[in-house]
């Protein structure tokens, strides 16, 4: 088929239920080429058309694209530290069914052929409409797709094992996905060059410039933890000093609390965000004081957790800012701890921020948003990927 058959899948992806009109003035084409195209991407089991919800007033019954229930699909398989998780996603972007399974820290072939088998299944199940794979890893992922992944120990693992016979498969890394995933259905999608940034076990990210992630040569882009905006007194585990990541993180929060580093930062930190947000929402208002009693009035202190939050959430604005004006990024996405700490102590990141940017920005800083997507970034970010992949070789 053609590259305008390509196009018109490629606006019913991005938006199910896009009328037949909407999608013909997105691709370019006159509305009896885009009915032509329809009748033939529905022979091709591909789309079909549905009625339009009614709109109450004015003009003729319109109709609406929809993904064909016997259509293509691809599997989006999502592998983290502690689990791996598979999905059959459509055209679209709605999942159907997902395999999970728990791996804690097994090693690589252990966890390689637990997805191979779940793979297999979904073959199984859905036959040949399963036509493509798009895999999340949480480390480096080279571009002929092996995996090097720090914390769990796997070295050179080749992801194309992960289903041999694919006709298309495609790999990154988490916090890359999820910044893909932003700008394509997430927070981000209106944004030109939008900076995701992912808190959790380290501090990942990716630049993403009209809708494409800068991966960097080798696949390794996206270590902002690792830029020095942190205090140039502390250790980080990758053997620099001053790496910003150990600044935003539960690493922190125990050095400013005077705890021993946790062995799990990450639900360390995610213990004191909680405790702060609750010792925050819990604290009473200011006391109408009578004007004799305020001469005397000593602030209350402030609770070791809060301070030590509002600390960690200073040294992320003032990376954020760093970042902002070395990329000039027109919009911010937080996942992870980053999304808890600007529900939690918004003023304090944004403080900083204001303060790290240049002037040029300052007018009307890029926003700093939440991640939409959460926890689900990396899995939505690589069934996008193979669907990018796939949607070509349909028509
Ligand atoms: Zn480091």
């Amino acid at each position: 088929m053609t590259t305008r058959s390509t196009e018109l899948l490629r606006v019913v992806h991005r938006s199910p239920g896009v009328t037949r009109a909407d999608a013909a003035r997105l691709v370019g084409i006159g509305t009896g080429t885009a009915t032509e195209l329809v009748a033939k991407l529905s022979r091709a089991a591909l789309l079909i058309q549905g009625p339009a919800a009614p709109s109450g007033t004015r003009g003729r019954p319109t109709t609406v694209l929809l993904p064909h229930p016997e259509g293509p699909l691809v599997v989006a398989v999502a592998i983290t530290h502690e689990i791996w998780r598979a999905e059959v996603v459509e055209l679209g972007g709605a999942a159907h069914t997902a395999l999970q399974g728990r791996h804690a820290g097994a090693a690589w072939p252990e966890v390689r052929s637990a997805v191979r088998g779940a793979i297999e299944e979904l073959r199984v199940r859905y036959g040949g409409r399963l036509r493509a794979a798009g895999i999340s890893a949480p480390g480096t992922v080279s571009r002929d797709r092996r995996l090097d992944a720090v914390g769990p120990g796997w070295h050179d693992a080749d992801l194309t094992a992960l289903w041999p016979e694919a006709e298309v498969l495609v790999a990154g890394n988490d916090a890359t996905l999820a910044a893909t995933a932003e700008s394509r259905r997430g927070a981000a999608v209106d944004a030109a060059v939008a900076l995701h940034l992912r808190i959790e076990a380290g501090l990942g990210g990716a630049v993403v410039e009209d809708g494409r992630p800068v991966i960097g040569a080798r696949g390794a882009a996206g270590e902002f933890g690792h830029m020095p905006f942190g205090d140039p007194s502390v250790r980080c585990p990758c053997g620099a000093r001053g790496c910003w990541g150990v600044a935003v993180d539960g690493h922190e929060l125990a050095r400013l609390l005077g705890d021993p580093t946790p062995v799990d930062t990450l639900s360390y930190a995610r213990r004191v965000i909680t405790s702060a947000a609750e010792l925050l929402a819990g604290a009473p208002a200011t006391p109408a004081a009578p004007a004799v009693a305020a001469v005397h009035a000593v602030a209350a202190p402030v609770p070791p957790a809060v301070a030590a939050v509002r600390a960690v959430a200073a040294n992320l604005g003032r990376g954020i800012a760093g970042l902002v004006n070395g990329l000039d990024a027109d919009l911010v996405t937080l996942g992870g701890l980053g999304a808890d700490l600007l529900a939690t102590v918004p003023e304090e990141i944004h403080a900083a921020y204001r303060d790290g940017l240049m002037s040029i920005h300052r007018d009307a800083p890029p926003p700093i948003r939440p991640a939409a997507l959460g926890d689900g970034g990396p899995i939505a970010g690589a069934a996008e990927e193979a669907w990018a992949a796939l949607l070509p070789r349909l028509a």
